[in-house]
């Protein structure tokens, strides 16, 4: 298996209901290393610009308003193919069909505001990655 890097993001409803360490225990507990983070107030931009892809969703602003509505943690995770471990440890989308013992079956609100986002392949990893973090700030 190949060692890997992925973004990972705990969303602004898990920092207001103090869960941060919670969510991390369960990444650090699959094998998976914070080799960066940082906590940061997105601005409306920065959230348009990271879901661009999602711009034509019916869901898209509700989503940027969600993501500005507190402080996000973003880190790198770094592991045996940590862009799916990360996925398998966060759980579906919709808290409602994510299995036992993921972090969103366990810990999310709302298919909105459902705790964490992760990277969704390893090229979206990269431009993720770089989207918050210089390769200075990765300290593995
Ligand atoms: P993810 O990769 O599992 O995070 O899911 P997506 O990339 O499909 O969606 C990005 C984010 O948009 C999700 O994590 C949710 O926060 C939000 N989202 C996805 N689907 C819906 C939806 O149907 N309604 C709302 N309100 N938000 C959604
Ligand atoms: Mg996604």
């Amino acid at each position: 298996m190949a060692t890997e890097r992925t973004l990972s993001i705990i969303k602004p409803d898990a920092t207001r209901r103090n869960l941060t360490g919670k969510v991390n225990s369960k990444f650090e507990a699959a094998g998976l290393r914070i080799v960066a983070q940082k906590r940061l107030r997105l601005t409306r931009a920065q959230a348009e610009a990271f879901y661009e892809v999602h711009r034509s969703r019916p869901f898209f602003d509700s989503l940027c308003t969600f993501m500005t509505s507190g402080p996000v943690v973003v880190q790198v995770l770094e592991g045996d193919n940590a862009v799916a471990k990360n996925r398998e440890v966060m759980g579906a989308t919709d808290p409602a069909k994510a299995a036992p013992g993921t972090v969103r079956k366990e810990l999310a609100e709302s298919i909105e505001a459902n705790s964490v986002h992760g990277s969704d392949s390893l090229d979206n990893a990269a431009k993720e990655i770089a989207f918050f973090f210089a390769e200075t700030e990765i300290v593995r």
